[in-house]
């Protein structure tokens, strides 16, 4: 998943040739880590 440094949408799907905003048409994109569930020790 990446997220858009301009409009900060998140953007699910990238074409890996053209690489762009499909919202606002930024280039610079960051790329972003899927979010982890964190495992706590309950006992
Ligand atoms: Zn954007």
């Amino acid at each position: 998943m990446y997220r858009c440094s301009k409009c900060k949408q998140s953007i699910k799907e990238l074409d890996d040739i053209f690489v762009r905003c499909p919202y606002c048409g930024n280039r610079v994109l960051f790329k972003e880590r899927p979010p982890v569930a964190k495992e706590v020790p309950t006992s």
